[in-house]
């Protein structure tokens, strides 16, 4: 195969050697079912037990909060339905630009009763604490806001969304699927109550997830069966690519600082070799992860664009993978007010795993795109 420029990390990220190596080994020798007493299903539970615990010591979260999914969207459902239910009143608070998982989640508790406040967000997509506070009411039994947003990577003050909730005894849940292996966390510090990670954004295979609750705090089953997983979550556990997420979350959190420099110096490299084109970067310059940009680039087409881009052997997104094949404007870019001639023009770029040679021709291939649209050579549509 042709060199493949892979630049949608936040869509779903490559698996390292070791994190490979890791999830082969279970496969092959350690393929027990962890429910199972013999030896080889003890093996495969201690695997699984000293998974939690790394993820646990990664995130700096109690151990026994973790509880093992199927990824992002399952635990996002499992939380939000499962925390609603069994805590008083039928209020939600979330933001307007949240994934699919949480917002069609809200939108399904909407039809059982529940009334759901959808926060708006800046001009760089942060909500506003002091609104959050006064969209509390007497029947208000969770907040959920993600830590980082998918599309155009602004990162929410989660610490003061926390304490506001607390100050009002009410739990609290973040959708932290594109923060968690990108920015550091200290769960424990930040009292967080509950939280949806996903293996594939940092380096783990796909189909695997963090659904955590802190101790103590009650949360309703949504899969119901063998009562694996304390009873919370049924179904014989993934143990290969469970093994395979701790290696990848393990491995991640010891090299976010790396990560993070390696990160800008691409995006600065990127956005030098831009040079004077008209674009805007969407989203908060302060408060950011530091691999994804979403740039839009005026009276352009960012679907031709990243199809262009495709024949180059590049893949970026133009919207969120995750819901991608709808060709609606995103509500993210919406919600922040991006205009009109900017919004179709736009690319997510995220970066991982690329050289500053990568980043030139992608700048160039990008370049060249721009004058073949002025030139009339590609159609602006
Ligand atoms: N939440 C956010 C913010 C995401 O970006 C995604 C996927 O892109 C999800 C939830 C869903 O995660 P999964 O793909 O593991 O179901």
């Amino acid at each position: 195969m042709d060199k493949i420029i892979y630049l949608d990390n936040a869509a779903t990220s490559p698996m390292n050697n070791e994190t490979l190596y890791g999830v082969i080994a279970y496969m092959s020798e350690n393929y027990g079912n962890a429910s199972t007493s013999y030896s080889l299903g003890r093996r495969a539970k201690k695997t699984l037990e000293r998974s939690r615990n790394t993820i646990a010591d990664s995130l700096k979260c109690n151990p026994e909060g973790v509880y093992f999914t199927s990824g992002g969207t399952e635990s996002d459902n499992m939380l939000i339905k499962g925390l609603a239910k069994t805590h008083k009143g039928k209020h939600i608070i979330t933001s307007c630009i949240e994934h699919p998982a949480v917002l069609n989640t809200c939108k399904e508790l909407e039809k059982d009763g529940y009334s759901v406040t959808y926060l708006p967000v800046n001009g760089v997509g942060r909500i506003d604490t002091e609104q959050l506070e006064k969209a509390i009411t007497e029947d208000t039994c969770l907040i959920t806001i993600m830590t980082a947003n998918n599309e155009i990577g602004t990162v929410e003050p989660i610490e003061e969304i926390v304490r506001i909730g607390h100050k009002h005894n009410i739990v609290v849940h973040s959708d932290m699927v594109q923060a968690i292996g990108h920015i550091p966390l200290n769960i424990n510090d930040l009292e967080l109550d509950s939280f949806s990670c996903s293996g594939h954004k940092f380096g783990s295979p796909k189909g695997v997830g963090i659904a955590y609750i802190k101790p103590g705090i009650d949360c309703d089953p949504l899969i119901f069966g063998g009562g694996q997983e304390n009873g919370l979550r049924s179904g014989t556990e993934n143990v290969p690519n469970i093994a395979g997420m701790a290696i990848a979350l393990s491995y991640a959190t010891r090299n976010i600082k790396g990560y993070k420099s390696k990160m800008e110096s691409l995006r600065q490299r990127f956005l030098n070799n831009l040079g004077s084109r008209p674009y805007m970067i969407n989203g908060s310059k302060g408060y950011r992860l530091p691999g994804l940009l979403s740039i839009s680039f005026p009276n352009v087409d960012g679907e031709n664009l990243k199809l262009y881009l495709d024949t180059k052997g590049i893949c970026v997104s133009n919207g969120s993978a995750c819901h991608s094949g709808s060709i609606e404007p995103s509500h993210v870019l919406k919600a922040i007010g991006t205009p009109d001639k900017y919004i179709n023009g736009t690319i997510r770029i995220s970066f991982g795993n690329n050289s500053l040679q990568d980043i030139d021709y992608v700048a160039d291939c990008i370049k060249e795109y721009l004058r073949k649209v002025n030139k009339n050579e590609i159609s602006r549509e």
